[in-house]
């Protein structure tokens, strides 16, 4: 009974390291994910900061130098914006140039929105999107 009993215990306790085994390496994968995605966000704020500089740039040559009107510049955003089907705040990087009216439309459209021109099957503004 005692040795069956001593059995018992070191098939438990070895049970027990393996899942404290398995809980450390759970720990490190998720340390390492998080670092991972701490240097991800810290390369987003560095681009951000980037274009934020950029369309600073930008606005203030054209209010200064060109007279553009905040108004302006939003109505162009709206535009923009709506071009991938959504007006959404958000820029669909993948999209398609159309030959005949020069303007971007959703990488889905297989006609132009502005124009009704067929469009390519791939995206020469884009390629390999
Ligand atoms: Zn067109």
């Amino acid at each position: 009974m005692g040795f069956l009993w001593e059995l018992f215990q070191q098939r438990r306790l070895a049970e027990a390291n393996n899942k404290a085994a398995d809980a450390q390496q759970a720990a490190r994968s998720a340390e390492s994910l998080a670092s991972r995605f701490d240097g991800q966000i810290r390369q987003l704020e560095q681009e951000n900061d980037r274009l934020t500089l950029a369309v600073m740039a930008i606005a203030e040559i054209l209010r200064e130098q060109f007279h553009v009107s905040q108004d302006a510049i939003e109505a162009k955003m709206r535009d923009i914006d709506i071009r991938d089907g959504a007006l959404d705040g958000k820029v669909k990087r993948s999209g398609k140039l159309c030959g005949a009216c020069q303007r971007v439309n959703g990488s889905k459209r297989t006609a132009c929105l502005y124009c009704g021109e067929s469009l390519p099957t791939n995206s020469f503004l884009f390629p390999g999107s």
